[in-house]
């Protein structure tokens, strides 16, 4: 099974994607993860990649897209898509590349968000640059301050979650990822859930109650 979850930065995508490889067995296939890799390891992809990143704006699609293929040569199942597809060009390229695999997507979980949260969200927002975890100032505390729980590596803040970066992350992706919601809706696979006033347990319990888990 493959699933998409798809949602305004900062809706709880990839800590529900970390809640689902642990308790489901599925596997987090994160392109903005992917893209931080590369940045790290600087690449030619991720020298390309950095200048949009930095500014909040998305990466050009056939960047992207080729990134996906070579990744989804070696896995194709049971996957958790998070943050691919964001725009319409790269859903279409999806749905074929899966095609020539003989695999599709089965299910697309919308998390329907309070635009006005999630801001406050990104700005208290903490990263562990090893495993990726995300943990947040108010919310989500890592037991001792600045440090990742699971490996002890210091914490850090991304550079896209400064305000502006926030401000123009939110309008690409009114512009460009929200229509997906309706390419999805007609093709019969959108799950929508509410991730306004929910913990990331409670969003994981409907969402496995929505796909029958
Ligand atoms: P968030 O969902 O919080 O914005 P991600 O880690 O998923 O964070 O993505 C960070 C950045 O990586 C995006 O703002 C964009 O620049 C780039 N990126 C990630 N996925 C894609 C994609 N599918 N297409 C284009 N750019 C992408």
């Amino acid at each position: 099974m493959n699933i998409l979850l798809i949602g305004a930065p900062g809706s709880g995508k990839g800590t529900e994607a970390e809640i689902l490889c642990a308790k489901n067995g599925l596997t987090h296939l994160s392109t903005g993860d992917l893209f931080r890799q590369n940045i790290d390891n600087k690449t030619p992809l991720g020298v390309e990649a950095q200048g949009y990143m930095t500014k909040g704006l998305y990466v050009p699609d056939d960047v992207t897209n080729r990134m996906v293929a070579d990744y989804l040569k070696h896995k194709n199942t049971n996957l958790i898509f998070d943050g691919y597809p964001r725009t319409l060009d790269q859903a279409i390229t999806l749905d074929k590349m899966l095609e020539d695999v003989n695999q599709k997507l089965d299910h697309v979980i919308h998390f329907d968000i309070d635009n006005n949260i999630i801001k406050s969200r990104l700005m208290s927002r903490l990263i562990c640059p090893l495993c990726k975890r995300s943990y947040n100032k108010v919310s989500k505390k890592p037991q001792v301050e600045w440090v990742c729980d699971f490996d002890a590596s210091e914490l850090i803040t991304r550079p896209d979650d400064a305000e502006d970066k926030i401000d123009v992350r939110l309008e690409v992706y009114n512009n460009q990822t929200a229509p997906l919601i309706e390419f999805y809706k007609k093709q019969n696979k959108l799950i929508t859930l509410d991730a306004t006033n929910v913990l990331p347990h409670e969003f994981h319990d409907s969402l496995v109650a929505a796909l029958g888990l």
